[in-house]
């Protein structure tokens, strides 16, 4: 069986105090964990939290990061410059990025590559839209999400990447995918990562689940047998909410 992850996503949430207000509160309540614990914050806080987690089970990620090793992209951030921090994680391709950033299955790669290159650990985020799954197009739009999301990164690669399945009308609206179309879509993402990787590969590889999961439905999700874990942005702003999630898994 796989270390599930469970990771928080913050979004643009929480200012330097709440950050260490929630993440005090969160540290003895995961200290047994057995799942990955990682926290997702905004740019500003990610000194803050590095400093609070430190000696504990609590891993620290970015949101974003750019494909660029430096250079003139005013606003962004490169790989490098979060690995120096100690930053471990980074989410890349999140559905918000996609939606409101412009960001295709082209720069998702280009930042998976480079956040690899630097020694991050990328979560890559997919998922397809209410309509795309109502219209029939849902398998299609994953298979072209993973095939041309990851098409450059090598199997020796994968084994550093975290996958997040993520419905897009799922995130952030209260309705969850039910425990059979999360375990589904998801065991059908990992027959296309079969079909590039083998099934070594596949089998091996994190593919979270993630979309309005809570402390009320964490257990079941997590008990699905391709689920290996969760993307929790609102609940993971509220420490015990979070921890309830992550010891789900015990
Ligand atoms: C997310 O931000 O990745 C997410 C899944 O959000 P929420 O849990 O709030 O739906």
């Amino acid at each position: 069986m796989n270390t599930k992850v469970i990771a928080g996503n913050w979004k643009m949430n929480n200012l330097q105090a709440d950050t260490t207000a929630t993440l005090t509160q969160l540290i003895p309540l995961v200290a047994d964990a057995t799942a990955t614990v990682i926290v997702c914050v905004p740019y500003t806080n990610l000194a803050t939290a590095l400093q609070v987690v430190k000696g504990t089970n609590v891993h620290v990620g970015a949101q974003n990061c750019h494909w660029a090793e430096k250079g003139a992209f005013t606003g962004e951030i490169a790989p490098s410059m979060l690995k120096e921090m100690g930053v471990e994680y980074v989410i890349v391709g999140h559905s918000e990025r996609r939606t409101y950033f412009g960001e295709t299955n082209q720069t998702v790669l280009a930042r998976t590559k480079a956040a690899l290159n630097a020694g991050l650990k990328p979560i890559v985020c997919i998922g397809e839209t209410l309509e795309q799954r109502n219209g029939g197009t849902m398998e299609q739009v994953l298979t072209e999400q993973i095939q041309q999301g990851f098409a450059e990164i090598t199997a020796e690669q994968m084994a550093n990447v975290i996958v997040a399945y993520e419905p897009v009308w799922a995130i952030g609206t209260g309705v969850t995918a039910t425990n059979e179309q999360a375990n589904d879509a998801i065991a059908f993402c990992r027959s296309v990562f079969e079909s590039m990787y083998g099934s070594d590969t596949a089998a091996s590889l994190c593919i979270q689940y993630g979309g309005s999961m809570n402390d009320k439905n964490a257990k079941e999700l997590l008990s699905m047998p391709h689920i290996d874990g969760g993307l929790v942005g609102g609940a993971s702003l509220v420490a015990e909410k979070f921890a309830t999630i992550v010891n789900a898994i015990k």
